[in-house]
């Protein structure tokens, strides 16, 4: 079987680098006109520059169809005027990847109030936005396809990350209203944990990770969770090879009766409640990469 989006219109944010040029490469491989977004700013969010226009002369160069847009994902009115360029040229918007990211790493106690609120700003209320200028085209078109990025700093936690991992967790969270919400017009909403080496990670992954988590050993689930077929509601984890998903779990819940409904009550059972002997839980984002490596080591007998 194979998945081809001939036809169909795709925003990826944050395209003019790392995952999301991988993304939207391989989107226009297999025919979907491409708005390669990105402001091109560094790591932390600061400047900008042409990287969309550079990744769109390579889609051309292979013979695709693709438009730059230097617009950030923080201002609403541009992402707005991103959605009416390409329905202006193409007609529609069928698959959009909220992908751009930041990152401005710090203990918490010594993580400013600025810089939690920016990389809140730019994760999730930057895909936020960027949804919310798709959404109407989606329902009247009854039809979109919707990824989040999230990470596993937001789903277990990472030192240093917690500006990241609030936004990232907090993309989990959006995905799971918005593909309700969705549902009757056929929009279905994913998220997506990457491990790859970007310059993102450039400097936390030792030499042997980085080459390990190529990008492009993300691109099948990407694509895969914004193609027709797609589930809705996944959260899935993809690097280096390794494919994996998360859920949100809760144990069976303890009733406590009248009579013992207090504060010590509610103490004397909390074995009981707090019982997740039956399932797994990461502890911290490093059990993510670790698991994926697990299962390459079973099945290759190496790393
Ligand atoms: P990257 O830095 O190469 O890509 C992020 C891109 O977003 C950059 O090109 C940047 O210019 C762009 N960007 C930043 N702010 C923007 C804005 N306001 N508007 C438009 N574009 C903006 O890093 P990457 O590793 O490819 O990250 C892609 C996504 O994957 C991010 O959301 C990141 O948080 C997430 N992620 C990455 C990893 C990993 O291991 N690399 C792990 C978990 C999550």
């Amino acid at each position: 079987m194979s998945i081809d989006f001939k036809d169909k219109v795709a925003i990826v944010t944050g395209a003019g680098g790392g995952l999301g040029r991988e993304y939207a490469l391989e989107l226009a491989r297999r025919g979907a006109k491409v708005v390669v977004n990105d402001l091109g700013g560094a790591r932390d969010g600061t400047g900008h520059s042409d990287m969309a226009l550079e990744v769109v002369k390579e889609i051309e160069a292979m013979g695709g169809e693709a438009m730059s847009n230097g617009g950030s994902v923080t201002e609403y009115d541009q992402m707005e005027k991103m959605v009416a360029d390409a329905k202006a040229k193409w007609g529609r918007i069928d698959i959009l990847i909220n992908n751009a990211g930041v990152l401005r790493d710090k203990t918490f106690a010594k993580m400013t109030p600025d810089d939690f609120e920016f990389v809140v700003k730019v994760h999730l209320t930057g895909s936020a936005f960027v949804t919310k200028a798709c959404w109407e085209t989606f329902r009247e078109q009854g039809y979109g396809r919707i990824l989040m990025t999230a990470s596993s700093t937001g789903l277990f936690g990472n030192f240093g990350q917690a500006n990241y991992g609030a936004a990232k967790l907090g993309l989990a969270g959006l995905t799971k209203t918005l593909q309700l919400e969705g549902a009757k017009y056929n929009i279905r909403v994913n998220s997506l944990s990457p491990v790859a080496g970007t310059r993102m990670t450039e400097d936390l992954f030792p030499e042997e990770a980085f080459k390990l988590f190529d990008p492009v050993n993300v691109v099948p689930a990407a694509l895969y969770l914004v193609s027709e077929d797609a589930p809705t509601n996944a959260i899935v984890g993809a690097g280096a090879g390794g494919f994996h998903s998360s859920w949100v779990v809760m144990n069976d819940a303890v009733w406590l009766p009248d009579g013992e409904r207090t504060v010590e009550g509610f103490a004397a059972r909390w074995d009981d409640i707090s019982d997740f002997s039956n399932l797994i839980a990461p502890q911290s984002g490093a059990e993510q990469s670790g698991a994926i490596l697990k299962a390459m080591q079973k099945v290759t007998g190496t790393g």
